[in-house]
């Protein structure tokens, strides 16, 4: 078996790595990185690959799939949970709606690959050709998986994104994988240590309660897909008192994910926080709801786009109001903006933020330590390419892994091809 990466090497985003079986080709993940203009992975020719497997929605690891389907055929099997399939076509349709400008495939590219596809369970095997391909829980998002390649006594393990402490919204991250020949693990946050999430949980509710309480309202920008529900999940698991709004995109991703309640950890309380919930309808009462004492949860995570722009210009004027950063803020985001300077500029001029704002961790990636309490799990000798962080986390993660557990392991560069 060889691995061939094609993205996501000392970087996060455009995860692609090419799993060669003799004359089968399975790829896993084929995403894209989201800058001003998104940035793909390197180029595969859609004959050579015999499938491609989508570990999860998010469009750093689903984004740039349909750009297999161009063709217009549909010979490529895609292989993924059905939750997975949902979310990233609501996803990509939103990419191709921003950035459809810089995009090769269009939304009949999309629909290609949804007849393409083929719905595992999670531990359903699937067979392309010769080579099994496996799907794990992997706890990082609603229907979100690692991968399992087996071909002729190999054994390749790929983490894709993981969690595996679980979370309100999920279950931990199924780590059975078993003997291994060689393992792609994510590095997100190899190097850090990230509040514990007990924490973050208390300290989020018990700033809503002092905005409430004050007469303020608190917003709090959520990715549409796992943040903003689990963020729902955590103030309904606290018994919070006051009323919690949810608006955008993530009220899609809502009716998605209740669709698919065997994926979810506890879909009662997925229920009663999400149904408990009220949904924005439109402008009339999104203008009025920034002035009542309530929780208002809405995308985009990093301010970039959706209501969150409207949301933060109406909340960020009063000093009673709060601003709750839940999700990662990339460098030069206007999420970033606020957390670092109290600012904001969404319509060419600077602005003071009057608001409160505070950041809560709440990743859905595993911390270092967990990262570390897969690899003691790990049976067998593998070797082991760190990926999907960036240059230092991938690198000292690698020495870290050759130094404790004498595994062959190094981040790879884009297009080492690697030999099992
Ligand atoms: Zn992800």
């Amino acid at each position: 078996m060889k691995v061939t990466v094609l993205g996501a090497a000392k970087e996060v985003g455009r995860s692609g790595f090419l799993a060669n079986c003799n004359n089968t080709n399975i790829l896993m993940d084929y995403g894209v990185l989201l800058k001003r203009e998104p940035i793909f992975p390197m180029h595969v020719k859609p004959r050579d690959i015999n499938a491609v497997v989508i570990t999860h929605a998010h469009l750093d690891h689903s984004g740039f799939v349909p750009s297999l389907y161009l063709s217009g055929s549909t010979d490529i099997p895609a292989l993924a949970t059905l939750p997975t399939f949902e979310l990233s076509e609501l996803l990509i349709e939103d990419m191709i709606k921003i950035s459809g400008f810089y995009l090769p495939f269009e939304y009949i590219d999309v629909v290609t690959m949804l007849k393409s596809s083929k719905k595992l369970q999670y531990r359903e095997p699937f067979m392309v050709n010769d080579a099994k391909v496996t799907l794990h829980e992997s706890g990082h998002v609603v229907g979100g998986a690692s991968v399992i390649v087996e071909h002729e006594g190999k054994k390749l393990f790929y983490t894709g994104d993981i969690n595996t402490r679980g979370s309100k919204l999920l279950r931990r991250a199924d780590l059975d994988f078993g003997p291994i020949d060689m393992m792609i693990i994510e590095s997100t946050y190899s190097q850090a240590e990230q509040a514990p999430r007990e924490k973050s949980e208390r300290e989020l509710v018990e700033f809503a309660y002092e905005v409430i309480e004050r007469g303020g309202t608190l917003f709090v920008p959520s990715f549409s897909v796992e943040r903003a529900q689990e963020i729902a999940c955590v103030f309904k698991a606290y018994n919070f008192k006051h009323k919690l709004v949810m608006d955008g995109m993530a009220l899609k991703a809502n009716e998605i994910m209740g669709r698919h309640p065997a994926f979810l950890r506890d879909a009662e309380l997925f229920k009663s926080a999400v149904g408990g919930a009220e949904w924005i309808a439109g402008w009339s009462r999104r203008k009025k709801v920034v002035n009542e004492p309530c929780v208002i949860i809405s995308p985009a995570g990093m301010l970039v786009g959706g209501s969150a722009i409207f949301y933060t210009q109406a909340i960020m004027t009063d000093e009673k109001n709060g601003i709750a950063l839940v999700s990662y803020q990339g460098e030069g985001t206007p999420g970033r903006l606020l957390l670092d300077k109290r600012m904001a500029n969404f319509d060419g001029k600077m602005q003071k933020c009057y608001a409160d704002v505070k950041r809560f961790e709440f990743s859905g990636h595993n911390s270092r330590s967990e990262l570390f309490e897969i690899l003691d799990r790990v049976q067998g000798n593998p070797k082991v390419l760190t990926v999907h962080g960036d240059g230092p986390s991938c690198e000292k993660f690698a020495e870290e892994i050759r130094q404790k557990y004498g595994f062959d392991a190094h981040a790879p560069e884009q297009g080492e091809i690697v030999d099992v």
